[in-house]
Protein backbone atom coordinates (compact mmCIF):
# COMPACT_ATOMS: atom_id res chain seq x y z
CA UNK A 1 0.00 0.00 0.00
CA UNK A 2 1.14 3.70 -0.42
CA UNK A 3 3.52 5.44 2.10
CA UNK A 4 0.56 8.67 3.10
CA UNK A 5 3.79 10.97 3.72
CA UNK A 6 2.88 12.87 0.96
CA UNK A 7 1.07 15.58 1.71
CA UNK A 8 -0.64 19.13 0.17
CA UNK A 9 -0.28 20.62 3.67
CA UNK A 10 3.08 20.12 5.38
CA UNK A 11 2.86 22.00 8.40
CA UNK A 12 -1.06 20.53 9.23
CA UNK A 13 -1.56 16.75 10.75
CA UNK A 14 -4.71 15.46 10.59
CA UNK A 15 -3.97 12.42 12.12
CA UNK A 16 -2.06 13.72 15.45
CA UNK A 17 -3.97 13.32 18.97
CA UNK A 18 -4.11 17.29 18.47
CA UNK A 19 -5.64 17.77 15.30
CA UNK A 20 -8.77 16.08 16.91
CA UNK A 21 -9.77 19.35 18.34
CA UNK A 22 -9.52 21.11 14.96
CA UNK A 23 -11.78 20.66 11.14
CA UNK A 24 -10.42 21.70 7.70
CA UNK A 25 -11.64 25.47 9.29
CA UNK A 26 -8.41 25.76 10.93
CA UNK A 27 -6.87 26.78 7.74
CA UNK A 28 -8.99 29.75 7.24
CA UNK A 29 -7.73 31.03 10.81
CA UNK A 30 -4.14 29.32 12.18
CA UNK A 31 -4.90 30.69 15.21
CA UNK A 32 -8.79 29.18 15.39
CA UNK A 33 -9.44 27.68 19.41
CA UNK A 34 -9.19 23.79 19.73
CA UNK A 35 -12.48 21.94 20.60
CA UNK A 36 -11.04 18.45 21.42
CA UNK A 37 -13.03 15.55 22.88
CA UNK A 38 -12.75 13.57 25.80
CA UNK A 39 -13.40 10.46 24.35
CA UNK A 40 -12.32 8.96 21.32
CA UNK A 41 -13.13 5.50 19.91
CA UNK A 42 -11.09 3.58 17.08
CA UNK A 43 -13.55 1.10 15.77
CA UNK A 44 -11.64 -1.95 13.77
CA UNK A 45 -15.18 -3.62 13.24
CA UNK A 46 -18.60 -3.32 12.69
CA UNK A 47 -18.98 -4.76 16.32
CA UNK A 48 -16.62 -2.14 17.83
CA UNK A 49 -18.99 0.27 15.85
CA UNK A 50 -22.21 -1.00 17.63
CA UNK A 51 -20.67 -1.75 21.15
CA UNK A 52 -19.27 2.40 20.71
CA UNK A 53 -22.75 3.43 19.78
CA UNK A 54 -24.59 1.41 22.73
CA UNK A 55 -22.13 2.60 25.35
CA UNK A 56 -22.19 6.53 24.55
CA UNK A 57 -26.55 5.72 24.25
CA UNK A 58 -26.45 4.30 27.45
CA UNK A 59 -24.61 7.27 28.78
CA UNK A 60 -26.50 9.72 26.96
CA UNK A 61 -23.60 11.49 25.23
CA UNK A 62 -23.81 12.28 21.83
CA UNK A 63 -21.12 10.57 19.13
CA UNK A 64 -19.80 12.53 16.22
CA UNK A 65 -17.82 10.51 13.32
CA UNK A 66 -14.86 12.10 12.06
CA UNK A 67 -12.57 11.00 9.39
CA UNK A 68 -9.74 13.00 7.97
CA UNK A 69 -11.29 16.23 8.91
CA UNK A 70 -10.97 17.71 5.43
CA UNK A 71 -14.41 19.37 5.96
CA UNK A 72 -14.94 22.70 7.60
CA UNK A 73 -18.45 22.60 8.79
CA UNK A 74 -18.38 21.80 12.61
CA UNK A 75 -19.57 18.03 11.64
CA UNK A 76 -16.88 16.39 13.24
CA UNK A 77 -16.04 18.48 16.15
CA UNK A 78 -17.79 17.36 19.57
CA UNK A 79 -15.81 19.89 22.43
CA UNK A 80 -15.43 17.85 25.70
CA UNK A 81 -17.81 14.98 24.03
CA UNK A 82 -17.23 11.25 22.34
CA UNK A 83 -15.89 11.42 18.51
CA UNK A 84 -15.70 7.65 16.48
CA UNK A 85 -12.56 8.16 14.25
CA UNK A 86 -12.45 5.45 11.67
CA UNK A 87 -8.92 5.64 11.35
CA UNK A 88 -8.95 2.02 12.00
CA UNK A 89 -11.44 1.02 9.88
CA UNK A 90 -9.51 0.58 6.72
CA UNK A 91 -9.88 -2.47 5.35
CA UNK A 92 -9.92 -3.81 1.53
CA UNK A 93 -13.06 -6.77 2.42
CA UNK A 94 -13.55 -8.12 -1.66
CA UNK A 95 -13.10 -6.84 -4.83
CA UNK A 96 -14.90 -8.64 -7.91
CA UNK A 97 -13.68 -7.81 -11.20
CA UNK A 98 -16.60 -9.58 -13.08
CA UNK A 99 -19.32 -7.75 -11.24
CA UNK A 100 -16.98 -4.45 -11.19
CA UNK A 101 -17.08 -3.33 -7.50
CA UNK A 102 -14.89 -3.52 -4.54
CA UNK A 103 -16.04 -3.77 -0.50
CA UNK A 104 -14.13 -2.05 1.79
CA UNK A 105 -14.73 -0.43 5.25
CA UNK A 106 -15.38 3.11 5.23
CA UNK A 107 -12.01 4.26 6.78
CA UNK A 108 -9.87 3.70 3.73
CA UNK A 109 -8.78 6.18 2.10
CA UNK A 110 -9.46 6.71 -1.59
CA UNK A 111 -6.39 6.85 -3.23
CA UNK A 112 -5.14 4.09 -1.42
CA UNK A 113 -7.87 1.50 -2.90
CA UNK A 114 -7.26 3.46 -6.34
CA UNK A 115 -3.70 2.33 -6.22
CA UNK A 116 -4.80 -0.94 -5.16
CA UNK A 117 -7.01 -1.03 -8.37
CA UNK A 118 -4.56 -0.32 -10.11
CA UNK A 119 -2.48 -3.47 -10.01
CA UNK A 120 -6.07 -4.98 -11.70
CA UNK A 121 -6.05 -2.41 -14.13
CA UNK A 122 -9.03 -0.85 -13.11
CA UNK A 123 -9.85 2.30 -10.93
CA UNK A 124 -12.96 4.29 -9.06
CA UNK A 125 -14.68 6.40 -11.85
CA UNK A 126 -14.58 9.28 -9.24
CA UNK A 127 -11.70 10.02 -6.11
CA UNK A 128 -11.02 13.39 -4.52
CA UNK A 129 -8.55 15.67 -5.66
CA UNK A 130 -6.79 15.37 -2.23
CA UNK A 131 -5.64 12.19 -1.89
CA UNK A 132 -6.39 11.55 2.01
CA UNK A 133 -10.38 11.64 1.38
CA UNK A 134 -11.84 8.92 2.66
CA UNK A 135 -14.80 6.45 1.72
CA UNK A 136 -16.73 7.09 4.06
CA UNK A 137 -16.10 11.05 4.33
CA UNK A 138 -16.70 11.18 0.59
CA UNK A 139 -19.82 9.08 0.97
CA UNK A 140 -21.35 11.57 3.43
CA UNK A 141 -21.02 14.35 1.61
CA UNK A 142 -21.13 13.20 -2.42
CA UNK A 143 -17.94 13.73 -4.23
CA UNK A 144 -17.10 15.37 -7.09
CA UNK A 145 -14.41 15.40 -9.66
CA UNK A 146 -13.44 16.42 -13.44
CA UNK A 147 -14.93 13.02 -14.30
CA UNK A 148 -18.40 14.02 -12.60
CA UNK A 149 -20.53 14.58 -15.95
CA UNK A 150 -19.68 11.35 -16.92
CA UNK A 151 -20.08 9.26 -13.44
CA UNK A 152 -21.73 11.77 -11.55
CA UNK A 153 -21.16 11.82 -7.99
CA UNK A 154 -19.36 9.40 -6.05
CA UNK A 155 -22.42 8.52 -4.51
CA UNK A 156 -23.75 7.52 -7.65
CA UNK A 157 -21.09 4.93 -7.60
CA UNK A 158 -21.90 3.60 -4.26
CA UNK A 159 -23.84 0.37 -5.23
CA UNK A 160 -24.15 -0.44 -1.43
CA UNK A 161 -23.83 0.20 2.35
CA UNK A 162 -23.54 -1.21 5.54
CA UNK A 163 -23.70 1.19 8.60
CA UNK A 164 -24.70 0.95 11.86
CA UNK A 165 -27.87 3.31 12.80
CA UNK A 166 -28.14 5.29 16.59
CA UNK A 167 -29.97 2.43 18.00
CA UNK A 168 -27.05 0.15 17.57
CA UNK A 169 -28.64 -1.81 14.67
CA UNK A 170 -26.79 -2.98 11.41
CA UNK A 171 -28.52 -1.77 8.56
CA UNK A 172 -27.74 -2.92 4.98
CA UNK A 173 -29.10 -1.14 2.05
CA UNK A 174 -28.46 -0.71 -1.96
CA UNK A 175 -30.47 0.75 -4.26
CA UNK A 176 -32.99 -2.36 -4.74
CA UNK A 177 -33.41 -2.30 -0.69
CA UNK A 178 -34.22 0.05 1.12
CA UNK A 179 -33.26 2.72 -1.21
CA UNK A 180 -35.22 5.70 0.93
CA UNK A 181 -33.19 4.21 3.37
CA UNK A 182 -29.93 3.72 1.23
CA UNK A 183 -30.27 7.63 -0.07
CA UNK A 184 -30.51 9.23 2.91
CA UNK A 185 -27.57 7.54 4.68
CA UNK A 186 -25.46 9.00 1.29
CA UNK A 187 -24.86 12.31 2.18
CA UNK A 188 -26.35 12.28 5.51
CA UNK A 189 -22.67 14.06 7.38
CA UNK A 190 -22.91 11.54 9.90
CA UNK A 191 -26.65 12.23 10.88
CA UNK A 192 -28.05 8.77 9.94
CA UNK A 193 -25.19 6.76 11.85
CA UNK A 194 -22.15 5.56 11.28
CA UNK A 195 -21.04 3.80 7.42
CA UNK A 196 -18.79 0.73 8.40
CA UNK A 197 -18.56 -0.85 4.35
CA UNK A 198 -19.46 0.64 0.99
CA UNK A 199 -19.43 -1.44 -2.11
CA UNK A 200 -18.50 1.08 -4.82
CA UNK A 201 -18.23 0.30 -8.77
CA UNK A 202 -15.59 0.18 -10.66
CA UNK A 203 -14.07 1.04 -14.03
CA UNK A 204 -11.77 -0.51 -16.25
CA UNK A 205 -8.45 1.55 -17.41
CA UNK A 206 -5.19 2.38 -16.08
CA UNK A 207 -5.32 5.34 -14.66
CA UNK A 208 -1.29 6.03 -14.07
CA UNK A 209 -0.30 5.20 -17.62
CA UNK A 210 -2.69 6.32 -20.32
CA UNK A 211 -2.50 10.24 -21.17
CA UNK A 212 -4.85 12.55 -22.27
CA UNK A 213 -4.82 15.72 -24.62
CA UNK A 214 -5.56 18.42 -22.73
CA UNK A 215 -7.44 21.45 -25.00
CA UNK A 216 -7.24 24.39 -22.49
CA UNK A 217 -8.75 27.68 -23.39
CA UNK A 218 -7.14 31.13 -21.27
CA UNK A 219 -9.33 34.14 -20.22
CA UNK A 220 -8.43 37.70 -19.55
CA UNK A 221 -12.15 39.11 -18.48
CA UNK A 222 -14.12 37.48 -16.20
CA UNK A 223 -17.58 37.98 -18.03
CA UNK A 224 -15.91 36.11 -21.44
CA UNK A 225 -15.07 32.75 -18.66
CA UNK A 226 -18.24 32.84 -17.30
CA UNK A 227 -20.16 32.75 -20.49
CA UNK A 228 -17.81 30.05 -22.18
CA UNK A 229 -17.77 27.68 -19.13
CA UNK A 230 -21.31 27.84 -19.02
CA UNK A 231 -21.14 26.58 -22.28
CA UNK A 232 -19.09 23.90 -21.84
CA UNK A 233 -20.63 22.81 -18.26
CA UNK A 234 -24.04 22.67 -20.17
CA UNK A 235 -22.45 20.47 -23.04
CA UNK A 236 -19.12 18.59 -22.50
CA UNK A 237 -19.13 16.70 -25.42
CA UNK A 238 -16.95 13.78 -25.57
CA UNK A 239 -14.45 15.35 -23.33
CA UNK A 240 -13.47 12.27 -20.37
CA UNK A 241 -12.88 15.56 -17.50
CA UNK A 242 -12.96 19.17 -17.46
CA UNK A 243 -12.04 21.52 -14.92
CA UNK A 244 -12.14 25.45 -15.10
CA UNK A 245 -10.26 27.89 -12.78
CA UNK A 246 -10.59 31.77 -12.18
CA UNK A 247 -8.15 34.03 -10.35
CA UNK A 248 -8.29 37.27 -8.97
CA UNK A 249 -5.20 38.05 -7.18
CA UNK A 250 -4.61 41.57 -5.85
CA UNK A 251 -1.13 43.11 -6.57
CA UNK A 252 0.02 46.22 -5.09
CA UNK A 253 -2.97 48.16 -6.07
CA UNK A 254 -3.89 46.69 -9.20
CA UNK A 255 -4.88 43.20 -9.79
CA UNK A 256 -4.08 40.29 -11.81
CA UNK A 257 -7.52 38.41 -13.56
CA UNK A 258 -7.04 35.18 -15.59
CA UNK A 259 -9.09 32.19 -16.30
CA UNK A 260 -8.43 29.38 -17.77
CA UNK A 261 -10.69 25.98 -19.01
CA UNK A 262 -9.65 22.55 -19.50
CA UNK A 263 -11.15 19.73 -20.99
CA UNK A 264 -9.05 16.80 -21.67
CA UNK A 265 -9.68 14.02 -24.74
CA UNK A 266 -8.31 10.68 -25.78
CA UNK A 267 -5.34 11.25 -27.71
CA UNK A 268 -2.26 8.87 -29.12
CA UNK A 269 -0.73 6.67 -26.68
CA UNK A 270 3.36 7.10 -27.97
CA UNK A 271 6.45 7.95 -26.70
CA UNK A 272 5.81 12.13 -27.86
CA UNK A 273 2.75 12.28 -25.33
CA UNK A 274 4.25 10.40 -22.66
CA UNK A 275 7.29 12.68 -22.72
CA UNK A 276 5.17 15.80 -22.60
CA UNK A 277 3.35 14.39 -19.65
CA UNK A 278 6.17 13.79 -17.83
CA UNK A 279 8.15 16.60 -18.23
CA UNK A 280 5.34 18.81 -17.36
CA UNK A 281 4.27 17.02 -14.31
CA UNK A 282 7.23 15.94 -13.11
CA UNK A 283 8.23 20.00 -13.03
CA UNK A 284 4.66 20.69 -11.28
CA UNK A 285 5.24 17.56 -8.67
CA UNK A 286 8.78 18.76 -7.89
CA UNK A 287 7.04 21.63 -6.76
CA UNK A 288 4.29 20.17 -5.16
CA UNK A 289 7.01 18.23 -3.11
CA UNK A 290 9.09 21.24 -2.02
CA UNK A 291 5.77 23.24 -1.07
CA UNK A 292 5.78 23.89 2.68
CA UNK A 293 9.06 22.90 3.40
CA UNK A 294 11.07 26.04 2.25
CA UNK A 295 11.81 29.06 4.19
CA UNK A 296 8.67 31.08 4.20
CA UNK A 297 9.58 33.40 0.87
CA UNK A 298 11.10 30.84 -1.25
CA UNK A 299 7.35 28.84 -0.41
CA UNK A 300 5.76 31.69 -2.05
CA UNK A 301 7.47 31.73 -4.76
CA UNK A 302 7.08 28.21 -5.61
CA UNK A 303 3.43 28.57 -4.58
CA UNK A 304 3.53 31.26 -7.31
CA UNK A 305 4.83 29.34 -9.97
CA UNK A 306 2.49 26.62 -8.94
CA UNK A 307 -0.08 28.78 -9.77
CA UNK A 308 1.35 29.86 -12.77
CA UNK A 309 1.77 25.71 -13.46
CA UNK A 310 -1.99 25.58 -13.28
CA UNK A 311 -3.58 28.30 -15.28
CA UNK A 312 -0.99 26.96 -18.14
CA UNK A 313 -1.70 23.81 -17.45
CA UNK A 314 0.19 20.94 -19.02
CA UNK A 315 -0.81 19.82 -22.62
CA UNK A 316 -0.81 15.89 -21.47
CA UNK A 317 -1.24 14.14 -18.77
CA UNK A 318 -2.25 10.61 -17.13
CA UNK A 319 -5.65 10.52 -16.08
CA UNK A 320 -3.96 10.34 -12.16
CA UNK A 321 -2.35 13.58 -13.03
CA UNK A 322 -5.64 15.26 -13.75
CA UNK A 323 -7.91 13.75 -11.40
CA UNK A 324 -5.06 15.08 -8.42
CA UNK A 325 -4.24 18.12 -9.90
CA UNK A 326 -3.60 21.09 -7.59
CA UNK A 327 -3.12 18.27 -4.40
CA UNK A 328 0.18 17.62 -6.12
CA UNK A 329 0.84 21.05 -6.83
CA UNK A 330 0.10 23.64 -4.17
CA UNK A 331 -0.04 23.52 -0.08
CA UNK A 332 -2.88 25.21 1.27
CA UNK A 333 -0.71 25.90 4.20
CA UNK A 334 1.50 28.42 2.24
CA UNK A 335 0.49 31.96 1.57
CA UNK A 336 -2.44 33.40 2.74
CA UNK A 337 -4.78 31.14 4.84
CA UNK A 338 -7.63 30.07 2.46
CA UNK A 339 -11.51 29.02 2.79
CA UNK A 340 -13.44 27.21 0.65
CA UNK A 341 -17.40 27.53 0.61
CA UNK A 342 -19.37 25.80 -2.22
CA UNK A 343 -22.36 26.04 -4.36
CA UNK A 344 -24.21 23.27 -6.64
CA UNK A 345 -26.07 25.10 -9.44
CA UNK A 346 -28.20 24.17 -11.27
CA UNK A 347 -26.64 24.64 -14.58
CA UNK A 348 -28.80 27.05 -16.08
CA UNK A 349 -28.31 29.33 -13.09
CA UNK A 350 -24.60 28.76 -13.22
CA UNK A 351 -23.64 31.78 -14.68
CA UNK A 352 -26.45 34.11 -12.27
CA UNK A 353 -24.77 32.44 -8.86
CA UNK A 354 -21.37 33.08 -10.19
CA UNK A 355 -21.60 36.84 -10.81
CA UNK A 356 -23.31 37.14 -7.72
CA UNK A 357 -20.82 34.85 -5.19
CA UNK A 358 -18.15 37.01 -7.57
CA UNK A 359 -20.33 40.51 -6.22
CA UNK A 360 -20.31 38.65 -2.78
CA UNK A 361 -16.45 38.41 -2.31
CA UNK A 362 -15.35 41.33 -4.14
CA UNK A 363 -17.76 43.38 -1.41
CA UNK A 364 -15.97 41.40 1.74
CA UNK A 365 -12.84 42.05 0.07
CA UNK A 366 -13.55 46.15 -0.81
CA UNK A 367 -15.85 46.96 2.47
CA UNK A 368 -13.94 44.98 4.83
CA UNK A 369 -10.38 43.88 3.75
CA UNK A 370 -11.04 40.41 5.05
CA UNK A 371 -10.04 38.49 1.44
CA UNK A 372 -7.01 38.52 -0.34
CA UNK A 373 -7.55 36.71 -3.40
CA UNK A 374 -10.28 35.35 -4.89
CA UNK A 375 -10.94 31.81 -6.97
CA UNK A 376 -13.71 30.11 -8.63
CA UNK A 377 -12.90 26.14 -9.18
CA UNK A 378 -16.08 24.94 -11.52
CA UNK A 379 -16.96 21.54 -12.67
CA UNK A 380 -19.83 19.94 -14.30
CA UNK A 381 -22.18 17.37 -12.58
CA UNK A 382 -24.46 15.12 -14.11
CA UNK A 383 -26.05 12.90 -11.26
CA UNK A 384 -28.97 10.83 -10.76
CA UNK A 385 -29.18 11.32 -7.04
CA UNK A 386 -29.83 15.13 -7.51
CA UNK A 387 -32.19 14.36 -10.13
CA UNK A 388 -35.26 14.87 -7.11
CA UNK A 389 -34.02 18.56 -7.43
CA UNK A 390 -33.63 18.90 -11.14
CA UNK A 391 -35.07 16.75 -13.58
CA UNK A 392 -32.01 16.77 -15.86
CA UNK A 393 -29.90 15.85 -12.87
CA UNK A 394 -27.44 18.66 -14.43
CA UNK A 395 -25.32 20.73 -11.77
CA UNK A 396 -22.01 22.83 -11.40
CA UNK A 397 -19.91 22.82 -8.26
CA UNK A 398 -18.87 26.58 -7.89
CA UNK A 399 -16.02 26.33 -5.87
CA UNK A 400 -15.39 29.72 -4.11
CA UNK A 401 -11.46 29.23 -2.66
CA UNK A 402 -10.30 32.76 -1.07
CA UNK A 403 -7.39 33.65 0.60
CA UNK A 404 -8.82 35.30 3.68
CA UNK A 405 -7.24 38.03 6.25
CA UNK A 406 -8.03 36.36 9.66
CA UNK A 407 -7.64 39.49 11.45
CA UNK A 408 -10.36 41.38 9.37
CA UNK A 409 -12.26 38.01 8.86
CA UNK A 410 -14.89 38.44 11.89
CA UNK A 411 -17.40 35.62 12.46
CA UNK A 412 -19.96 38.64 11.77
CA UNK A 413 -18.12 39.16 8.67
CA UNK A 414 -18.13 35.20 7.55
CA UNK A 415 -21.80 34.56 9.13
CA UNK A 416 -22.68 37.37 6.31
CA UNK A 417 -21.03 35.93 3.75
CA UNK A 418 -22.66 32.07 4.42
CA UNK A 419 -26.28 33.58 4.94
CA UNK A 420 -25.81 35.60 1.71
CA UNK A 421 -24.59 32.61 -0.46
CA UNK A 422 -27.18 29.94 1.89
CA UNK A 423 -30.16 33.06 0.22
CA UNK A 424 -28.50 33.12 -3.36
CA UNK A 425 -28.94 28.96 -3.44
CA UNK A 426 -32.69 29.02 -2.18
CA UNK A 427 -33.29 31.63 -4.55
CA UNK A 428 -31.99 29.71 -7.47
CA UNK A 429 -32.97 26.26 -6.14
CA UNK A 430 -29.33 25.60 -5.56
CA UNK A 431 -27.74 23.27 -3.09
CA UNK A 432 -24.98 23.55 -0.98
CA UNK A 433 -22.10 21.24 -0.41
CA UNK A 434 -22.18 20.62 3.06
CA UNK A 435 -18.61 19.92 4.03
CA UNK A 436 -17.64 24.13 3.74
CA UNK A 437 -19.49 26.30 5.99
CA UNK A 438 -23.60 26.82 5.78
CA UNK A 439 -25.91 28.32 8.20
CA UNK A 440 -26.85 26.41 11.19
CA UNK A 441 -30.78 27.24 10.86
CA UNK A 442 -33.01 23.95 10.05
CA UNK A 443 -35.23 25.89 7.98
CA UNK A 444 -32.48 27.30 5.79
CA UNK A 445 -30.78 23.87 6.17
CA UNK A 446 -33.92 22.30 4.64
CA UNK A 447 -33.48 24.21 1.05
CA UNK A 448 -29.88 23.85 0.64
CA UNK A 449 -28.62 20.44 1.88
CA UNK A 450 -28.83 17.83 -0.55
CA UNK A 451 -29.53 15.09 2.31
CA UNK A 452 -33.19 17.38 2.70
CA UNK A 453 -33.89 16.05 -0.78
CA UNK A 454 -34.71 12.42 0.81
CA UNK A 455 -37.10 11.79 2.74
CA UNK A 456 -35.59 11.71 6.51
CA UNK A 457 -36.47 9.32 9.40
C1 LIG B 1 -7.65 19.87 0.17
C2 LIG B 1 -9.02 19.32 -0.06
C3 LIG B 1 -9.36 18.86 -1.31
C4 LIG B 1 -10.65 18.35 -1.53
N1 LIG B 1 -10.98 17.90 -2.77
C5 LIG B 1 -12.23 17.45 -3.02
C6 LIG B 1 -12.62 16.99 -4.30
O1 LIG B 1 -11.83 16.97 -5.24
N2 LIG B 1 -13.90 16.59 -4.49
C7 LIG B 1 -14.81 16.60 -3.46
O2 LIG B 1 -15.95 16.21 -3.68
N3 LIG B 1 -14.46 16.99 -2.22
C8 LIG B 1 -13.21 17.42 -1.98
N4 LIG B 1 -12.87 17.83 -0.72
C9 LIG B 1 -13.86 17.78 0.35
C10 LIG B 1 -13.94 16.39 1.00
O3 LIG B 1 -14.57 15.50 0.12
C11 LIG B 1 -14.78 16.50 2.28
O4 LIG B 1 -14.10 17.24 3.22
C12 LIG B 1 -15.24 15.16 2.81
O5 LIG B 1 -15.91 15.42 3.99
C13 LIG B 1 -14.21 14.08 3.00
O6 LIG B 1 -13.27 14.34 3.95
P1 LIG B 1 -12.96 13.33 5.14
O7 LIG B 1 -12.89 11.94 4.61
O8 LIG B 1 -11.79 13.88 5.85
O9 LIG B 1 -14.28 13.45 6.01
P2 LIG B 1 -14.54 14.24 7.39
O10 LIG B 1 -14.32 15.66 7.19
O11 LIG B 1 -13.83 13.58 8.51
O12 LIG B 1 -16.10 13.96 7.56
C14 LIG B 1 -17.03 14.61 6.73
C15 LIG B 1 -18.45 14.27 7.15
O13 LIG B 1 -18.70 12.90 6.92
C16 LIG B 1 -19.10 12.26 8.13
N5 LIG B 1 -18.50 10.93 8.09
C17 LIG B 1 -17.21 10.62 7.84
N6 LIG B 1 -17.05 9.29 7.83
C18 LIG B 1 -18.26 8.76 8.08
C19 LIG B 1 -18.76 7.43 8.22
N7 LIG B 1 -17.96 6.38 8.09
N8 LIG B 1 -20.07 7.26 8.49
C20 LIG B 1 -20.89 8.32 8.62
N9 LIG B 1 -20.49 9.58 8.51
C21 LIG B 1 -19.19 9.80 8.24
C22 LIG B 1 -18.58 13.14 9.25
O14 LIG B 1 -19.38 13.02 10.41
C23 LIG B 1 -18.74 14.51 8.61
O15 LIG B 1 -20.06 14.95 8.75
C24 LIG B 1 -11.59 18.33 -0.47
C25 LIG B 1 -11.24 18.79 0.79
C26 LIG B 1 -9.97 19.29 1.00
C27 LIG B 1 -9.62 19.80 2.34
Amino acid sequence: MRDNKYTSHESFEHDSIDSLGYDWERIADPNIKSKLPFKIYLPRTTDHVVNAIKETSKLDQELRVRSKGHSSNDLVLNEDGAILCTEKLNQIINLDLEKMYIRVQSGIILADIDEYLAEYEVGLPIIGDHNHITAGGFASVGGISPASHRFGLFIDNVLAVEYVNWNGDIRCCDRIKNIEEFNRVLTGTGRHGVITELTCRIERGNKFQTVLYNDRKLFFKSEAFILDSQKLISNPGDCLFERGVWIDYPFGKTKIQIGQFSNYYKTAQNKYTRFRKTIAYGYLHMLGRWAGRLPKVIDILVKYLGILGIIISPRYGSVKDIESFTDKVLDSTVGDPTRMLIVLAPVESYAELFRSLYEICLDARKNHGAISFISFYVKAIKSDYLRIRNDSGKFAELMLYLGVRPEQMTNEILNEMVSSIDALCIKHEALRYMHTKTSKDRDILQKIDPNYLYKQN
